[in-house]
């Protein structure tokens, strides 16, 4: 019988919300399911959302009461606030974060190195925002507990899994007992230590580094602003690199790393903790300045991913995927990009849009991004964390030079996570223009974002489903064109069309733009009208002309969905 615990967990900032177990004795007989998600992180609720947006309703079944013990992912990026603004929390998060964009790289006392993420006038979001991950998961459920067409199972753990012809049975051991849950498809979004992983006995490729890292969240009162600040080989953790970033609620988190041999269960003792944070404390000047412990908790960098997220019914997303270094802040914006990935592709499969071939795509795609991110962020974990030997001669090097030389100073650069240009994606479109652009998005990468007007931006408007975005000053579409739209649109795919250019509407159009100082035109390359975009659900672009025909399109939508 699954116990989970019913004590709220202990933070000084948060207050748990212990829910109520969901028992399958209060409950009529269990239909068959079309989609079960084990696990309420991250990955398994923006599933959830992505695919309730596209009609297809999922029941997510969730070990434990609560949402996550202690803060773990507190960075999100720009990209993950554009995927969580698709599925309506992104106004929380903004309201309740810390946005951020600078990042300070120290050495011997002095800032060796600052980077300033970029931040185009166009964007919406900042390149960073801090908040603690119990919120974010807070606010994931409440749009779940919104929508009808999730249902969330507190206190339910899957037990057992077993592959049927086209089907999954999952049992689910629950405070009052086992039962057993039948389900078309089954995703597994049960994190880093995924059972189902472990069941089908999947191996996954990569590597795991030496050498353990603390994480700590301490309530304190720092007057520092709101920037990511690296310390390297300080003198009180020789050879080894401490990272702080300002969470809300008057909460900092101090990483560091541990000299080697020493084991987790040490560096977690009280005092042990206690007597490193004040050397930190000392060390950057505030030694003395009263702090209290919230969290604390160890973690080692790993670059593993699955190399191939699809088995049978079973889809693995998050965590349960693939498992990352947090240097450059890869586990929770890569679980969010998973997700929406998977939410959109299973959908369109489900709704008989498409083929299953396009979960093989979904596959191919996001194995593609792990993998990128895997090279990058053994890199980084590299210069972080060097194994002995050539990486921590070189990473020697590069810090004592950077005290006087420039050349060196790039070296430090974190790489923080960055969406994944599906490139090589099997929807995009082999015919279109996408080499003849000289500016814009191309295959595979998602929009730029553009300011249309205060506080209105193009990605506010995107994503319900296929976008084509039609650059023109005519009073109506091309009729050819609208041919294909409204034969696409009787299949049940969404396709809507954005008429840009036109100061009036454009008949055929759902909506139209001005683009009265060219602005967006220019950025999308576009210097004619006729010229267009296609855009799928994840807003990821899967076509470009510079003068679009019928032809042309119907192959891009062809292309796009896969039968
Ligand atoms: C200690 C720690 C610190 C971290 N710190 C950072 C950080 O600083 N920055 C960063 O970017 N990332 C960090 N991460 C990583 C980040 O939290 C994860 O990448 C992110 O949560 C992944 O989301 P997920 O949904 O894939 O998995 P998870 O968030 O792990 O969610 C898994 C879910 O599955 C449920 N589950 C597991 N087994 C079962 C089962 N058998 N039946 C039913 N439910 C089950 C769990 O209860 C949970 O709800 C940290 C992770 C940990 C563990």
């Amino acid at each position: 019988m699954h116990t989970p615990t019913t004590q709220a967990r202990p933070s000084v900032y948060y207050s748990y919300q212990v829910h109520q177990p969901w028992l399958a004795s209060q409950h009529p007989p269990q239909p068959r399911q079309r989609v079960v998600i084990v696990g309420s992180g991250p990955a398994g609720m923006v599933t959830a959302l992505e695919l309730a947006r596209h009609g297809v309703p999922s029941v997510i079944v969730t070990a434990e009461l609560q949402v996550s013990q202690g803060s773990r992912a507190i960075v999100f990026t720009r990209r993950s606030m554009e995927i969580l603004q698709q599925v309506g929390v992104a106004d929380r998060m903004t309201a309740h974060g810390l946005p951020w964009r600078f990042g300070n790289s120290f050495y011997r006392g002095q800032c060796v190195f600052r980077l300033e993420a970029p931040h185009d006038p166009d964007d919406r979001f900042f390149p960073m925002l801090n908040i603690q991950q119990q919120y974010m998961e807070e606010y994931l459920l409440d749009a779940c507990d919104a929508h009808p067409l999730i249902e969330v199972r507190w206190g339910n753990k899957l037990t057992r899994v077993e592959q049927r012809e086209g089907h999954v049975l999952a049992e689910i051991d629950t405070p009052e007992g086992p039962y057993t849950l039948e389900t078309d498809w089954l995703v597994a979004a049960d994190g880093g230590r995924s059972g189902i992983r472990a069941a089908l006995n999947l191996q996954m490729e990569g590597a795991s580094y030496e050498g353990f890292f603390v994480i700590a969240d301490i309530k304190i009162d720092l007057p520092l602003p709101t920037e990511r600040r690296a310390y390297f080989d300080p003198d009180w953790n020789r050879g080894n690199t401490i990272l702080m970033h300002r969470e809300p609620h008057g909460i900092w988190r101090v990483d560091y790393q541990l000299p080697p041999g020493e084991s987790p269960e040490e560096a977690l003792r009280p005092e042990s903790l206690k007597a490193r944070i004040d050397a930190q404390l000392a060390m950057i000047g505030f030694g003395g300045t009263p702090w209290e412990m919230d969290w604390s908790s160890v973690y080692s960098a790993r670059t593993l991913t699955l190399p191939d997220y699809v088995h049978g019914n079973i889809l693995f997303t998050g965590d349960a995927a693939h498992l990352l270094p947090i240097f450059g802040v890869r586990g929770a914006n890569t679980a969010f990009q998973d997700a929406q990935s998977l939410g959109w592709q299973l959908a369109y499969v489900i709704r008989g849009w498409a083929g299953t071939s396009l979960l093989h795509n979904h596959s191919e795609e996001r194995v593609g991004a792990a993998r990128e991110i895997i090279e990058e962020a053994g890199k980084s974990t590299r210069f972080m964390a060097p194994p002995a030997g050539g990486f921590a001669l070189l990473r020697d090097a590069v810090l004592s030079l950077s005290l006087t030389q420039d050349f060196v100073r790039p070296l430090y650069h974190w790489r923080t996570s960055r969406p994944h240009a599906y490139v090589h994606s099997r929807l995009n479109s082999p015919g279109d223009d996408d080499a003849l652009f000289t500016a814009g998005p191309s295959h595979g990468a998602p929009p730029q974002n553009i300011r249309l007007a205060p506080n209105d931006y193009l990605l506010d408007h995107l994503g319900g489903g296929f976008e084509l975005l039609y650059f023109t000053h005519a009073q109506a579409m091309p009729d050819d064109l609208m041919a294909i739209v409204q034969a696409t649109r009787q299949t049940g795919v969404a396709l809507r069309v954005i008429a840009i250019g036109a100061d009036h509407p454009v008949r055929g159009a759902d909506l139209h733009w001005a683009d009265a100082d060219g602005h967006l035109r220019e950025r999308y390359g576009v210097a004619a009208n006729g010229a267009a975009y296609l855009l799928r659900p994840d807003q990821h672009v899967c076509a470009r002309w510079l003068t679009l025909d019928a032809t042309r399109l119907q192959a891009a939508l062809r292309a796009a969905l896969p039968q």
